[in-house]
């Protein structure tokens, strides 16, 4: 069996409550051993460490999605607190929304840019989420000198998904990549260095196909695995090889820990 790592997914995510145990050994049991699990605001990101602590093999980021930029000036101070836990090794899930979230571009920015100083000064990696802002989000991942950064369900085209990779990006795929219809998403997936390749569940939403409308979660990153091994034509054990060692590099961890 080959490791996995699942570099994105929120355990702390209510559908886990009746489960969790089992569904983290569920996904040890078919090699998932890492799983960052991603706050989106102050207590999300609280429940994140929590979770971390109680499960080897866990690990946690910490910071305010844009869809809740409006909590921003409020719950700053606690977060900034949080991101020096010995059990956060990023801060995410950060970005740009121009799709759901009605908070204005402005705010979404200057919230954005904020939590990317956070990182950048104590040299954490960060978690990007981005909806229809692809040009925002870039022009910001420049304006800061980060360690590291991925852009986590990757949303952008062949030409954007080359910028990434050129500016050092990681390009991460959820299970939309397994979906019939997602022949662009495909062909990005295809064609992204292996070098730059991350893989996510996004748990508990998004399930890959043949869930896919189901509740999520880790162990379903084999499927995930299984077709961007396909589409490249590649040993499963090569693509987990790859974005395992991808993984592990970006978020600072040791095999075993
Ligand atoms: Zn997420």
């Amino acid at each position: 069996m080959f490791l996995l790592v699942d570099s994105h997914a929120h355990l702390d995510a209510a559908a886990f409550d009746c489960d969790r145990d089992a569904v983290v050994a569920r996904a040890a049991g078919v090699g998932v051993q890492h799983i960052l699990t991603v706050g989106t605001d102050l207590a999300t990101s609280q429940r994140a460490i929590e979770l971390a602590r109680c499960y080897p093999g866990l690990h946690a980021a910490v910071g305010l999605h844009p869809s809740a930029a409006e909590r921003f000036d409020q719950e700053a101070a606690a977060l900034q607190q949080l991101l020096d836990q010995p059990e956060v090794c990023a801060v995410g899930e950060i970005g740009l929304d121009y799709h759901r979230v009605s908070t204005s571009p402005e705010i979404q920015r200057r919230v954005f840019h904020t939590q990317l100083e956070w990182a950048a000064a104590r040299t954490l990696p960060v978690v990007v989420h981005d909806r229809e802002a692809h040009a925002d989000v870039l022009a910001c991942l420049r304006s800061v000198a980060l360690v590291g950064a991925v852009l986590h369900c990757f949303s952008g085209d062949a030409l954007m998904a080359e910028e990434a990779v050129r500016m050092g990006l990681f390009i991460s795929f959820a299970g939309n990549v397994t979906y019939p219809k997602a022949t662009s998403l495909q062909e990005i997936a295809r064609c992204v260095p292996l070098t730059a390749l991350l893989l996510e569940t996004d748990s508990p939403y998004l399930s890959p196909q043949p869930w896919r409308g189901r509740r999520n979660e880790p162990m379903h990153l084999t499927a995930i695995a299984n077709k961007v091994a396909e589409l490249r034509e590649l040993a499963v054990d090569e693509v987990a090889r790859a974005t395992s060692t991808n993984a592990m590099r970006l978020f600072g961890w040791n095999e075993g820990q």
